[in-house]
């Protein structure tokens, strides 16, 4: 095992590490920026590096500064985290040419899944299902047109490198294609340098419903079941929850049996995700994330386990602590993404905090590197906190997430939280009937006046 790592990243999920970390025995170094010299990730760590100034490009995604802070502190391995470098190929090629170790999968699955149109290949060669659409690359306007007749509208184009909701443009009609087209391909170039783009069936109502996979690298790998995360706005997740509400134990059974088959066959290592849309009792393959994911918290609510420990242990060397047998759903978990940003717009909203109190309580779990006195920098995501309740059932957890809302005291810059509470009084929501387009509308109709 190792002694100590290094952790490539900031914010709570760097915190997240931090304890796994210490839990496990193993010292951790945190780096950071001149902008969060006095972030409670540095504050929470064994060490810390300063890697260089506040804008990313200098400091969090600086390949060389990392690379050096692990070579000055003596850490072993690197975690990523997720953002940043985490789905880096050339960086975890880099990590491993020093002698370090990546806490990730290898450089050749992340290159593989990084682009949208290999990865869609891989899954399809792999017996996962996929959304209908063009057959790899469509190199030009007529081509896509012709593409969309033959699947008929509305289709959405995407930029293969896309992420982060950028890169996709939903094409209602023929009539609307050469501006879908264009526009992703110039998403496409301007944010990843790529204009690859491929062609989709949109579907109209589908929910988005994740596959957590856990893999030890040597053919062996797992499911813990799925995450619901269809409340979305601009294609951002910002509620998830587990179980999914209208998943049934059959079709989690057989998806999740095709997943951890799939990541077995080709060795995959660490945790991934497997994203699909869900529409009329079929899964459709949209992408996989080769990285630890913001919601991982409500996975490890019902299955009792830590994922982070687990990424830890499987590269070191050492087996999954569980096989699919052990692991066993428990109730009903969700999580809410807290960000500083103003409502209605979500317009990012920094500053400094001028008062902090976290939630507590059987069931809830508040993941954030926030406290009183903390200046929230104007230079990173707006993300500061995640609320994480667990109830015996689904009901239960949201009556704990409408109880955890109101005891959090987050004063001095604008948070999502009122959206929250204003949710939670939502029938649809409290049914669980809701798909991807759900929220967009919900906030037309109801923040539509600022
Ligand atoms: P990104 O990598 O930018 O997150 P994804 O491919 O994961 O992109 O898609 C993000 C979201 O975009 C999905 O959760 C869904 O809301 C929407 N989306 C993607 N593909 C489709 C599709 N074929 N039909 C309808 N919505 C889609």
């Amino acid at each position: 095992m190792f002694d100590k790592i290094l952790i490539a990243n900031r914010g709570e999920i760097a915190l997240r590490v931090v304890r796994a970390a210490r839990e496990m025995g193993i010292a951790s170094v945190a780096v950071h920026s001149t902008a969060d010299t006095d972030a409670m990730h540095v504050r929470m760590a064994d060490e810390s590096v300063c890697i260089g100034p506040a804008p990313s490009p200098q400091s969090y995604l600086s390949i060389p500064a990392i690379i050096s802070a692990c070579e000055i502190s003596g850490a072993q391995a690197i975690h990523p985290g997720y953002g940043f470098l985490s789905e880096n190929a050339n960086f975890v090629q880099i990590v491993e040419d020093h002698g370090l170790t990546f806490i990730g999968p290898t450089a050749e699955h992340i290159r593989i899944m990084g682009d949208k149109i290999t990865a869609k290949d891989t899954m399809k060669t792999l017996g996962v299902p996929c959304v209908p659409g063009s057959d790899g690359g469509v190199p030009d306007l007529e081509t896509a047109k012709r593409i969309g007749e033959e699947i008929g509208y509305p289709v959405i184009i995407k930029a293969t490198a896309g992420g982060g909701g950028k890169g996709m443009k939903v094409a209602k009609s023929a009539a609307d294609m050469e501006r879908a087209f264009q526009t992703a391909r110039a998403e496409g170039k301007s944010n990843f340098g790529n204009d690859e783009v491929y062609i989709e069936k949109y579907l109209t109502t589908p929910r988005h419903i994740e596959i957590q996979v856990f893999g030890d690298g040597k053919g062996n790998a797992v499911h813990l079941g799925e995450r619901d995360c269809s409340l979305q706005r601009r294609h951002q997740k910002v509620f998830e929850e587990a179980p999914g509400p209208v998943i049934t134990e059959e079709e989690r059974a057989r998806i999740g049996k095709v997943c951890a088959d799939a990541v077995a066959k080709i060795n995959y290592i660490g945790a991934g995700t497997i994203e699909f849309l869900y529409e009329n009792g079929a899964f459709y393959f949209i992408e996989m994330n080769t990285r630890l994911q913001v919601e991982h918290p409500v996975t490890e609510a019902i299955f009792g386990v830590d994922l982070v420990r687990e990424q830890i242990r499987v590269a070191a060397g050492l087996p999954m602590s569980f096989t699919q047998e052990d692991l066993e759903i428990k109730g009903h978990a969700i999580e809410v993404r807290i960000n500083a940003e103003k409502l209605p717009n979500f317009s990012p909203c920094p500053g400094r905090i001028t008062q902090y109190h976290a939630p507590g309580g059987l069931g809830v779990r508040m993941d954030s590197a926030l406290y009183d006195g903390y200046s929230i920098p104007p230079y990173y995501d707006s993300l500061i906190g995640k609320l994480i309740v667990h109830g015996r059932d689904r009901p239960e957890a949201l009556a704990r997430l409408g109880r955890a809302l109101g005891e959090l005291i987050v004063d001095g810059v604008d948070t999502t939280v009122p959206l929250f509470h204003a949710l939670l009084q939502e029938p649809d929501l409290l049914r669980g009937s809701y798909n991807i387009h759900w929220l967009e509308h919900w906030l037309e109709t109801n923040l539509a006046d600022g």
